[in-house]
Parts: C-alpha cells; structure tokens; sequence
C-alpha cells in the first residue's frame, strides 16, 4: 500500500494517469499529517521513474532517478514550503529575489528543460499561507504551465484558498486518518509513552497525525490532565480553567501566533474531551450541553484564530461553558 487510509487518492491517480490525463495542478486537501506531502512525491517519484511504465503510479525504486529522489535530491524535484519563522509564502520564492527578479525562484525553475526526467515537478506545502501578491505571481505560471510541468499546491482546506488558486486547480480530498491507524503509528514511532497514552491521543486528534504529534507533547499532556479535572468537578471554576489555559499560551513563546496556536489547542483538548462523553453518552440528559459545550469550543477556536483578544476570548469561553453546566442541573 502506498498510503494508508487515502484508497480513493491512489485509485483516483492510477485512474488518471492510465487514462493518460494528467492535469498541470492540483491542490491537495486535507488534516496535517496525513500523506499529502508523502504522496505527492510518492507521485512525483513514479513520473520520474526511468524504468516503470509511465501510465502507472509506481517506481522501480533503484534506477537513478528513483535513487535520487530516495536522497532527496532528484534535479527535477522542486520543493518549496514555509521558510522558518515566516507566516507566509514569500514572492521571491516564486520569482526570485530582488536582484535576481525572473532569473530565479520556482517559476523560473519550473520552465527549464528537465536534467533526468521527462517532466518537471513542482510541490508547493502551506498552500494555505498564499498572499494574494504571491499567488498572482504564480498566475502565469499557473495558466500557461511548462511543457509537461505538474503543479501540486498542499493545504488544508479548500476554503483557505484563494480563489486565483483553487479555480486553476483540480482538487483532491485526503482523509482523516481511521483512529487505529494513528494508534498505531504512534507506538510504531514511539511518539507516545505508553499504548494508554497513543490510544487516548489517538482518540483525540481527530485523524491528523500532526495533531497526535502535538498533542503527545508532554507540556500539553499534562495541561490535558489538568483541564480534564477541573472539567470533572461538580461546579466547573471558570476562572482556574481560564487561568491555566492562559499560562499554557503564554508559555508558548514571546510571539503572537505560537500563542494564538497553543491556546486553539488547549481549546480543542477541551472540545474533544467533551466530544468524546457524547459518544460515549449520546442519549444522556447531559447531550444537549455538552453539544452546546462542543460548539461554544469551536467558535473560541475561530474568534483566536481571527486574532480577537486572546484572554476576553479564554475567560468569556470558561465562564460559558460552566453557565453551560448549570444547566444540566436546572434544566
Ligand atoms: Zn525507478
């Protein structure tokens, strides 16, 4: 198997390339940490192929392009994501730096004549973090590709694109990874201590193994099991949760968006320990609030997310949900 989990990416892309109908770009859909990146250069890597039948989605693995992109360094490979410490993807990345405007970058790279294969092959990750000024320098390049040049952009949603980019582009949908298989992994990688801990994250993450890797973290393991306990209490204390979801935020760097990411992941703990009772309990008295618990999570993850006021956003959420739990008794 190529890629667990994504059957109708693999069968759609056998589909399509022995029907002999490659597009020129395509965007990649899906949660974090499941195959995208892997399976674009899983693709790339049987289009380079010297010796496989170029209809078919598989390589020999030790001709000299295969050799090469097992290295990580195939000439007609060009990889381009989030440089460090950058929120978006930068213009000079596309079209070169000042100096050498045109003369460098991935669209200029993208045009050469291929060293070893047949074709060249740009991946673009954090597709999500296009400014529109970048995007229209891919535009050209976009509506007129390079002779043989395929284009795989990856994000995580369609909606987080921009419109120049999603209407050039065909679309494929990754799934969630089956929670199992994150339990696994998680044990196989030695991500989690313990086969408890990979199975409670692997309950957790929602089938996105980047999110699993971040929630074995131990700082935010622990604040998992305080959360958990001030959440089991008779009469929840908003301010202790609002409290220590805080620190957790503010331990997670000087900078405004680890901040804003480590306090959407104490939210979403949260959420999916409330998620998890419902299922546990669907029919309980205590569904509709913890629904009601579940979506109020959601909208504080997106009012963060839309940078309103961080600590407003961590106590009128705690004070909501242990309103929220009043409730329950009085119904
Ligand atoms: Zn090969």
């Amino acid at each position: 198997m190529i890629l667990d989990g994504q059957d109708h990416v693999v069968d759609r892309f056998s589909q399509i390339l022995a029907g002999g109908r490659l597009a020129s770009t395509y965007l990649f859909v899906g949660p974090g940490g499941v195959g995208k990146r892997l399976f674009a250069r899983h693709l790339a890597k049987a289009l380079f192929c010297l010796r496989t039948d170029p209809t078919a989605l598989d390589a020999c693995g030790d001709c000299q392009s295969c050799l090469l992109m097992a290295a990580g360094n195939h000439p007609d490979l060009l990889e381009i994501g989030l440089r460090k410490e950058k929120r978006s993807l930068l213009l000079e990345q596309f079209i070169g730096p000042k100096e050498r405007r045109f003369r460098e970058g991935l669209c200029h790279d993208l045009a050469l004549k291929p060293s070893l294969a047949s074709r060249r092959v740009a991946i673009i990750d954090h597709a999500d973090t296009f400014s529109a000024e970048t995007a229209n320098c891919l535009l050209k390049t976009l509506e007129e590709p390079p002779p043989g040049a395929l284009l795989i952009l990856i994000g995580t949603s369609e909606a987080r694109q921009l419109p120049t980019i999603r209407s050039r582009a065909q679309v494929l949908r990754f799934s969630p990874l089956p929670s199992n298989k994150v339990e696994q992994i998680l044990l196989e990688q030695k991500i989690a201590g313990s086969p408890s801990m990979a199975h409670d994250i692997a309950q957790l993450a929602g089938g996105s193994l980047d999110q699993a890797r971040e929630m074995a973290r131990e700082d935010l393991w622990e604040l998992r099991s305080a959360c958990l306990q001030l959440l089991s209490q008779p009469a929840l204390d908003s301010v202790a949760l609002a409290t220590r979801v805080h620190e957790f935020s503010q331990n997670a760097g000087k900078e405004a968006p680890p901040r804003r990411a480590a306090l959407i992941a104490a939210i979403g703990l949260c959420r999916e320990h409330f998620r998890q009772q419902l299922r546990s309990n669907p029919d309980s008295a205590a569904a509709s609030v913890l629904m009601a618990r579940i979506d109020r999570c959601l909208s504080a993850e997106q009012q963060v997310d839309r940078n309103a006021h961080p600590q407003t956003v961590t106590q009128c959420w705690a004070d909501d949900l242990a309103k929220g739990e009043r409730g329950v008794g009085h119904p």
